[in-house]
């Protein structure tokens, strides 16, 4: 074991040591980490859901009904009523077919590629997509080839070297909607074209665009109008703006169909609680009915930006939830993060390999929970420590 203790040692000079913080209290503008109360800006909570009244409610109650554990995978006895009710509000919300529900994001993304690609196919990928889609395609047989960040003539001349080398095979675009580390969006409409064109299937990760894109918050492809022809493979978590866990996807029956006869991250793992789908459920319902909180959510962006351009800063080109500040070196971002945690604020130093070599930042999130004297607080502390 003298070998992972001096790869720790070195991780640690790398300024790339990972710690977790434990906090305790619910999730929300105010936490309380290691007992001291934070103002929280790295929570992907964008709509102050995960410790709503009402969801909590309907979680108890489904509770009462079914228990807790669900007892088995879905193919077996853990699909529960509350499952398969979730998964139509999805399919309806999301103007799909049907809809799928998952564990987690990172298992959904696994299954699209264990059941739709193998050995004869390809994979093409933003180089900034989440580590769970570069990992579903690790673990294909696929081959996996990478464009750079929403480079689509370079995805287009890779498109159309595979549709010549080999005609016959399946050809499948994987990207994030919004970039969870950039918080800028894919150009989808440009995207699912282009995907039509070249006889491509198209899959959208909306993780971070469900719940707070789109008129009544059914994400990205609401927003920008993209049907289930346009993008036949829809994903989007369930832990983030809907402030519950999980995630699914939607499309056509025989995708569904397809994911559940053969998708290992699917059949191979049990059910979660039925009372997480009530939960679900109940937050979707404020989200389709609140729309303040996006609205509200869309004033606090502005206001940030505002704010932080006065400061000598280099902000990414973002305008959802996720707003990065670029800070570069590894240890340089860790201190500022240390500084702001000294001073009550919470928000998370993100390094490589989680973002590229020389790029370690912040990763600013804001919330619907935030008020603007929240944004002032934290504006006015990194004034401070930007300076030197
Ligand atoms: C968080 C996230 C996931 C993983 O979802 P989990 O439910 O947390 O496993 C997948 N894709 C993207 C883009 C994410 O941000």
């Amino acid at each position: 074991m003298f070998e992972l203790e001096a790869e720790l040692a070195l991780r640690k000079q790398q300024g790339l040591y990972r710690q977790r913080r434990t906090i305790q209290s619910a999730q929300g503008r105010h936490t309380i980490i290691n007992g001291q109360p934070m103002l929280s800006f790295c929570s992907n909570d964008y709509l102050g859901l995960a410790n709503h009244p009402l969801i909590k409610q309907a979680f108890v109650q489904a509770t009462e009904h079914y228990g807790v554990g669900s007892g088995s995978a879905h193919l077996v006895n853990g699909h529960s009523q509350l499952h398969h009710d979730c998964e139509q509000m999805l399919a309806e919300f999301t103007g799909r077919d049907r809809a799928l529900l998952f564990s987690t994001g990172y298992m959904a993304n696994l299954a699209v590629t264990s059941a739709l690609v193998g050995r004869n196919d390809a994979i093409f990928q933003d180089r900034l997509n989440h580590a769970s889609l570069i990992d579903a395609a690790k673990l294909s047989d696929a081959k996996f080839l990478r464009y750079q960040h929403n480079d689509l003539e370079q995805l287009a001349r890779l498109l159309d070297d595979s549709r010549v080398q080999k005609p016959q095979a399946r050809r499948l675009i994987m990207a994030d909607a919004v970039f969870s580390m950039d918080g800028d969006t894919v150009p989808a409409q440009e995207l699912a074209a282009l995907a039509r064109r070249s006889d491509s299937w198209l899959m959208l990760d909306d993780a971070h665009g469900f719940g707070v894109l789109g008129e009544s918050g059914a994400g990205l492809c609401q927003q920008q109008q993209l049907s289930q022809q346009d993008v036949p493979v829809l994903m989007a978590t369930l832990g983030k703006a809907v402030g519950v866990s999980g995630a699914f996807i939607a499309g056509s029956e025989a995708l569904i169909e397809t994911l559940i006869q053969s998708a290992r991250s699917y059949i191979f793992t049990t059910a979660t609680p039925p009372a997480i789908a009530a939960a679900v459920m109940q937050s979707i319902q404020l989200i389709q009915q609140e729309s303040w909180r996006r609205e509200k959510l869309l004033e606090l962006i502005a206001y940030f930006k505002q704010r932080i351009g006065a400061l000598d800063c280099e902000l990414m080109p973002s305008d959802t939830a996720i707003q990065p500040l670029v800070i570069g070196d590894n240890h340089r971002a860790l201190a500022i993060s240390q500084q702001l945690f000294a001073g009550g604020l919470h928000v998370t130093a993100i390094r490589p390999p989680t973002v590229p070599q020389g790029t370690a930042r912040l990763r600013i999130t804001l919330s619907a929970a935030h008020e603007k004297k929240d944004i002032d607080q934290l504006v006015d502390a990194l004034a401070l420590l930007l300076v030197d």
